[in-house]
């Protein structure tokens, strides 16, 4: 065991602040890896606030983070996908069975015996869980640490592992293409990701927000077209006429009003986890047969897959660089959608506090 650097916070009502947490020295099969940079997801502020306390109460104190790029610090002896010096990322996920019929097929997420990366009993310290990537180092499974290309940028890489893996999936399994119009409501950190991979899979891309200001940057990103949300006749102009829309919105919102956009067959996935049920009229499903679904970010090979993907086309989160001490700062920044569009925190603040 050694100890490490951290942010956690205490309560659902206390900010983040400066701890030192206790880490496993790798085992065979773990990868020590030193954090460069973590991103800050709108799941890190719901779990730190217990706002999903209905689903999955926190546990405390918590470390949040997993949307981690380091470099790999030390190995096990039965490591043979990395070696120190080698760059790595995790997700979501550093740990599951291995053996039920979700692992096998792939979707590690969906596993029972799913260990999360922050906010899960940690099977190495019993009584304890998981802690994630606000620290300086993690400690993982060789199974859950991902390759990622050297040509990305790592602090605009380091969201791909939650936000990018999260609108790539569903964007994938909806086949998501040419001739396919796709609507991407919400323009943070997964809207944002979700506009760049709908452009580049080659559908035309009309992007849904609260914010006027957003506009430019929503076209700059890759959107055809920008709707005000706001704005009822603007979202009538395009009723019925959509064939896929990602709803990546973190707060209470009238989904309707998105159903009512899409056309025969079409589908509206949410990724978006509002803590609030949401109010679905059966109208807006039963005309024309429209499907609406959910997905949960992605399993290991797809995530791999999808970081691939993103280094053959250079593609990766615009992110504001923070140094860790603005944590709390950047949470009250993530409630106004006043970010642009994924804030990522430069571990090295962590290193020289
Ligand atoms: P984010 O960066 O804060 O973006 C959320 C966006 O939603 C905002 O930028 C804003 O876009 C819009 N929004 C916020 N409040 C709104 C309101 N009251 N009404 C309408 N629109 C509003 O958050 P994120 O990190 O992208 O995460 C988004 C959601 O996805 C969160 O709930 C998060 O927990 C969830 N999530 C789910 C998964 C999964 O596996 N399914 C994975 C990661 C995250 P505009 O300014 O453009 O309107
Ligand atoms: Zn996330």
């Amino acid at each position: 065991m050694y100890k490490a650097k951290a942010y956690s916070a205490a309560s659902a009502t206390s900010p983040l602040t400066r701890t030192t947490i206790t880490r496993r020295e790798p085992t065979e099969q773990d990868v020590q890896i030193e954090i460069l940079f973590c991103g800050i997801c709108h799941s890190d502020l719901h779990a730190a606030r217990n706002e999903w306390s209905e689903f999955m109460s926190t546990t405390y104190p918590i470390v949040p983070g997993h949307e981690i790029v380091g470099r790999v610090t030390k190995v096990g002896s039965a490591v043979t996908k990395f070696k120190p010096g080698d760059l790595a990322a995790v997700g979501c996920l550093v740990d599951s069975d291995g053996t039920c019929p979700e692992c096998r097929a792939g979707f590690e997420n969906f596993c029972p015996n799913l260990t999360l990366t922050f906010g899960t009993p940690d099977k190495h310290f019993l009584g304890g869980v998981t802690y994630g990537g606000y620290s300086e180092s993690v400690v993982v499974d060789q199974r859950f640490v991902l390759r990622i290309l050297s040509n990305l940028n790592l602090a605009g890489a380091a969201p791909l592992l939650c936000a990018g893996i999260t609108t790539y999936s569903p964007m994938r399994r909806w086949e998501v293409g040419k001739d396919k119009k796709v609507g991407v409501v919400g323009l943070g950190g997964l809207g944002h990701m979700g506009v760049k991979f709908a452009r580049a899979f080659g559908a035309h891309v009309v992007v849904f927000t609260t914010s006027p200001k957003k506009k430019e940057d929503a076209l700059r990103l890759g959107a055809h077209e920008v709707v005000v949300s706001r704005d009822a006749n603007e979202m009538q102009k395009h009723a019925g006429s959509f064939d896929f829309i990602l709803d990546a919105v973190s707060a209470d919102h009238d989904i309707n009003a998105y159903l009512n956009l899409l056309g025969r067959d079409g589908n509206l996935t949410i990724v978006g986890a509002p803590p609030k049920p949401l109010g679905v009229a059966a109208f807006a499903l039963i005309m024309r047969n429209r499907n609406f679904s959910g997905s949960n970010i992605g399993g290991i090979r797809e995530t791999q897959e999808m970081l691939d993907f993103c280094g053959q086309h250079n593609i990766t989160a615009d992110v504001e660089v923070i140094p860790i001490q603005k944590i709390n700062e950047a949470y009250e920044r993530l409630l106004k959608s006043d970010v642009k569009y994924r804030f990522s925190i430069d571990m090295a603040s962590l290193k020289s506090e």
